[in-house]
């Protein structure tokens, strides 16, 4: 049975590159019919906030990313969230302390700093000498009176020479056992560290891969040691690549172009299913390179196999250009539902607008969206006193020889419109043109600064169903003064 697990510290906003581990987990358990399971990680208690486990809920069902087990859901391996379950760990500190696999460590800050600055002058790398553990019970004793709390170290077997990870995606990756020093996994509050609990719990949670981010690959062989010293087998691995920016960096708060939490994509109106796709394709390709791809294509055609091993780059171009593709997809109704919200945040009026008008209104300037919150860019044209954004080149253009005529021609035309269908006012458009002593690009060009102000924008015939006719009798009758 495939089970995968999500497994983030609600400790901030979501990053990016977490979620596209959440996405990978979710597809792979999809594709094999298996289960994806959320389990928060709350084990830092300066940091954790049960707000923060509220935010990654709401971006995962932001995304549609729904877990079949875990917080909130439920299921029969949980609890789901570490911080209720340190009598499990308990249980399991004892076994490895009873069989000698683990002891207590009574070092202070102050003596490990100590530690480190001696092997630095000696030019070895730091690591834990192993001091602590031999201490018999007197010795312990001593040194409980003397008020010290001790942490649980592992003991790291001597005899290891080599480490090696049987990744799914990186293949074989050895380390060294001289890199892996009697590491803690309890700390002195008695709280486990992250690379025991996540241990305890892939293997009480019956994970059969752990799929995560490269960030984690050193800690692989040390819970591989772990595994070996409760006689447990390990699950698979599978470390995903980091994310960078177009300039190769570590995304990070600090790209500029890109943004790194969730949060802010889902607050720009980008749609979630153009960043599913989007992140699908984040380190991973379907055989035959298509890149629009529905969750639904996405889940068919996923593997793990077809994930690449180098750094996926972040190109928020390629997520825009995607992104307004779904807009432009999009049905009308969600689009302006989405929309909306915008518009008024703001400060355009839209209560004296027909729904039938907003949706015109949106359906009209979505194909030059990126994502929605650009779409306050694109509104003055409708609403309040025209201005000219190019003036001395519309006035250029009011000033072609004929261009009364057009515009006379075209007022009367459009105030003899019986209805505002943009379909009826494309065919009176045309007739206007034949009527007229002048080309195409001298009746079209004028008319759009006239009625718009500026030399480009959205198609004409749906402007002039927004504008209704007053208003670009009006606006032409500016033009002509
Ligand atoms: N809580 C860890 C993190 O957010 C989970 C790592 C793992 O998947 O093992 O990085």
């Amino acid at each position: 049975d495939v089970r995968v697990r999500f497994a983030p510290s609600p400790t901030g906003q979501i990053h990016i590159g977490n979620i596209r581990t959440a996405l990978f987990n979710y597809l792979f358990a999809k594709k094999n019919n298996g289960t994806f399971i959320l389990r928060i990680e709350d084990t830092d208690r300066e940091r954790s906030t049960s707000e923060f486990e509220e935010v990654i809920h709401r971006e995962m069902d932001w995304l549609g990313l729904e877990w079949d087990e875990g917080v909130k859901v439920g299921g029969n391996h949980g609890p789901y969230r570490q911080m209720e379950r340190l009598d499990i760990y308990q249980e399991y500190v004892e076994q490895l302390l009873d069989k000698g696999l683990a002891y207590y460590c009574y070092c202070t800050t102050e003596e490990l700093d100590e530690m480190r600055e001696e092997q630095r002058q000696k030019g070895q790398p730091p690591r834990y000498t192993g001091k602590c553990r031999c201490l018999g019970q007197d010795e312990r004793d001593k040194l409980e009176a003397e008020g010290r709390r001790p942490v649980v170290r592992f003991k790291v077997p001597d005899e290891e020479k080599e480490l090696i990870v049987d990744d799914l995606i990186r293949g074989r990756v050895s380390f060294s056992s001289e890199v892996i020093d009697d590491f803690v996994i309890v700390k002195s509050d008695g709280i486990p560290t992250y690379n025991f609990a996540v241990v305890v719990d892939d293997y009480l949670m019956k994970i059969s891969h752990v799929i995560r981010g490269e960030d984690h690959l050193s800690n692989t062989p040390k819970q591989q040691l772990l595994y070996e010293a409760l006689g447990w087998e390990a699950p698979n691995f599978a470390h995903l690549s980091m994310i960078l920016g177009t300039d190769k960096s570590k995304l990070s708060k600090r790209s500029g172009e890109a943004y790194v939490y969730v949060s802010e994509y889902r607050k720009k109106g980008y749609l979630p299913e153009a960043l599913i796709n989007f992140l699908s394709l984040l380190g991973w390709s379907p055989e035959d390179e298509e890149e629009i791809l529905s969750k639904e294509d996405i889940i068919k055609q996923f593997s793990i196999e077809r994930v690449n091993k180098s750094a996926a780059v972040f190109d928020v171009e390629k997520l825009n250009w995607m992104n307004g593709m779904y807009i432009r997809a999009a049905e009308l109704n969600q689009i302006v539902e989405l929309a909306k919200p915008y518009i008024l945040e703001a400060g355009y009026d839209l209560s004296d607008k027909s729904e039938e008008w907003i949706g015109l209104l949106i359906d009209t300037v979505r194909g030059s969206l990126n994502y929605l919150a650009e779409i306050t860019d694109h509104l003055d044209i409708f609403f309040g006193e025209l201005e000219y954004t190019d003036k001395e080149k519309a006035v250029e253009d009011f000033k072609q020889d004929k261009v009364d005529i057009v515009f006379e021609t075209l007022k009367e035309n459009i105030l003899a419109l019986e209805t505002l269908d943009p379909q009826e006012i494309k065919k009176m458009l045309k007739k206007t043109l034949k009527e007229l002593p002048v080309g195409g690009r001298l009746f079209y060009h004028p008319t759009r600064f006239a009625l718009t102000g500026k030399g480009s924008g959205p198609e004409l015939y749906n402007v002039i169903a927004l504008l209704g006719k007053e208003e670009c009798a009006n606006r032409l009758d500016k033009a002509l003064s």
